[in-house]
């Protein structure tokens, strides 16, 4: 390791949306950061816990541009690192999860580059929760499978395993391929009436979601017109979603009103 780099990264779960859904230890670490490099997912109101003299660059997809690619991020992260900057790498949710930050650790890593890693809440364990939906029950499943419905190379998912699990299934992006994913289950005999429903912009004052079952969610999101980003939940525990619940972020409008 390169001890004269004075610089380090922290990568940063900035939690599924609303504001409020971020860790202590986050909020302490991007009042360090003189630069912050943010994912397109990042709600913008974390952003008040940065310096006043700190540099924000977005790196996602915003405005229909394309998305900044993987190895630039990479780079300019090492870049302001080795100029001696404390650098925060914000992303949504938590880190670790489908966001990239496995990769992004390996690549300071193999550049002597000092890091610490502030986990997130995940959008998997939280959207779901935003309707009171708890991801394992023990009356109900036995465990929770997170997947992503956007795999590398499109390589099918392992319906069968999955089909078989007898756990709660929670899709990221899996907006572009439900139909696909749905058909594969049933296929693999998981019950047509399987309780399932899909969560967009969770934990957000935006947030829509619909309940249906697993042979009718393709139709009822579309004529909901739900899309990106969303959760898509799979299994009995969704029977116990309150569909009139409040997110946390309409909790705190109400109580600011
Ligand atoms: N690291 C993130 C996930 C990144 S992948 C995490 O831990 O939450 C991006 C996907 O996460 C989206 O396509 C969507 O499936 C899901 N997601 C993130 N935030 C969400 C939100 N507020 N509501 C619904 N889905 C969300």
């Amino acid at each position: 390791m390169n001890q004269s780099i004075k610089g380090r990264v922290f990568l940063i779960g900035a939690g599924p949306g609303d504001p409020e859904l971020l860790t202590l230890k986050a909020v302490k670490a991007i009042a360090q950061c003189d630069v912050l490099l943010v994912d397109e997912l990042v709600n913008p109101v974390v952003l008040q816990h940065v310096r006043a003299d700190a540099r924000i660059i977005p790196v996602g997809k915003r405005g229909g541009c394309k998305s900044t690619p993987q190895p630039f991020i990479e780079r300019m992260m090492l870049r302001f690192a080795r100029t001696g900057a404390i650098v925060g790498r914000l992303k949504g949710g938590d880190p670790f999860v489908f966001g990239r930050g496995g990769e992004e650790m390996l690549t300071l890593r193999a550049a002597g580059i000092a890091l610490e890693i502030i986990p997130g809440i995940t959008a998997g364990c939280a959207v779901p929760a935003a309707l009171q939906i708890p991801v394992t029950h023990r009356d109900f499943s036995r465990g929770v499978t997170f997947i992503t419905g956007h795999t590398k190379n499109d390589e099918p998912l392992n319906y069968p395993a999955l089909a078989g699990s007898d756990t709660t299934l929670v899709i990221y992006m899996g907006v572009a391929n439900l139909g696909l994913i749905v058909d594969g289950l049933m296929a693999a005999g998981m019950p047509a009436a399987m309780p399932t429903c899909i969560i967009q912009n969770g934990t957000r004052n935006n947030q829509r979601h619909v309940v249906s079952t697993l042979d009718n969610i393709v139709a009822e999101t579309a004529a909901a017109n739900i899309g990106s980003p969303a959760i898509v939940v799979i299994g009995e525990v969704v029977s116990l979603a309150n569909i009139q619940s409040l997110s946390s972020a309409e909790f705190a409008d109400e109580a600011a009103a």
